[in-house]
C-alpha cells in the first residue's frame, strides 16, 4: 500500500531506473479489486514492452515499440547478440515485480522459469467467461517450449475441440501476450497462423527462442 500512496503523490513524475520505466502519469484503478493498476515499461530484445497491474495481478502487456535493431528475419539465436539495454530484475512480490521478473527470464534465462505465470487479473468487465476459461487453461497448461492447437486448447479450455475458430477470436483478444503463451497456439496444418503482438514474423521468432533457449 506504501507504494500506491507514493504513486499517487507522484503522478506526474516519470521515473527511470535501468530500462524499466514506472509512468505514474494517469492513475487507473481495477473494476475488479479497486486498487490502482500500475504501469511500467520494460526493454526487451523485441522492443519496449508495457505492462500494468493491479494489487491482484497483471492486466495488460503490449510491445508498444518495436526495437529499431530488431530483425525479426534474423534467427532468435543472433538477436541475443544484440548488446541489451535494460533488463534487471525488480526487488519485492508485487504482481508487477514479479511480471518484471517472469520478462528478464523470459528472454535472459528461460530455464529459471518457474513453469508458472504471474498472478493475472482478468476483470469480468472487459471479458467474457469463454475468454477467461481459454486464457486460463493456455497460460497454466502450456508451458514454455509446447505447442497446442486451436482445437486442442478448444479441448482443454472447454471440452469442445469444435470451438477452435473462436479460440483463435480469443487469442485475438489476449491482453497478456507472452504471459498467456497466444504464440504456443498454432494451426493443425502445422503453419504457425496470425500472431496479434507484432505478426506471424514475431511469433516464429518466440517459438524459436523457446526451442533454442530451454
Ligand atoms: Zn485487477
Amino acid at each position: 500500500m506504501l507504494l500506491s500512496v507514493i504513486h499517487i503523490h507522484q503522478k506526474h513524475i516519470l521515473r527511470f531506473s535501468a530500462g524499466v520505466w514506472n509512468l505514474n502519469r494517469k492513475m487507473a484503478t481495477c473494476s475488479e479489486t479497486k486498487t490502482p493498476i500500475v504501469v511500467r515499461e520494460v526493454t526487451t530484445p523485441l522492443g519496449v514492452c508495457t505492462l500494468k497491474a493491479c494489487d491482484k495481478g497483471v492486466h495488460h502487456l503490449a510491445l508498444t515499440k518495436i526495437d529499431e535493431n530488431f530483425d525479426p528475419n534474423v534467427s532468435a539465436g543472433n538477436v541475443k547478440e544484440i548488446p541489451k539495454k535494460a533488463l534487471e530484475a525488480e526487488e519485492g512480490s508485487t504482481p508487477m515485480n514479479k511480471a518484471v521478473n517472469w520478462l528478464v527470464s523470459y528472454f535472459e534465462n528461460p530455464s529459471n522459469l518457474s513453469g508458472k505465470i504471474p498472478p493475472v487479473c482478468f476483470p469480468t468487465d472487459s471479458s467474457t467467461e469463454f475468454e477467461r476459461k481459454v486464457w486460463t487453461a493456455l497460460g497454466e497448461k502450456v508451458g514454455f517450449g509446447k505447442t497446442v492447437t486451436y482445437s486442442q486448447l478448444a479441448g482443454t479450455a472447454i471440452d469442445n475441440p469444435k470451438a477452435s475458430r473462436a479460440v483463435g477470436t480469443a487469442m485475438k483478444k489476449n491482453p497478456i501476450p507472452l504471459m498467456i503463451p497466444c504464440h504456443r497456439v498454432i494451426r493443425a496444418d502445422g503453419e504457425i497462423g496470425n500472431y496479434s503482438m507484432g505478426g506471424s514474423t514475431i511469433k516464429k521468432w518466440l517459438l524459436e527462442h523457446e526451442n533454442t533457449g530451454a
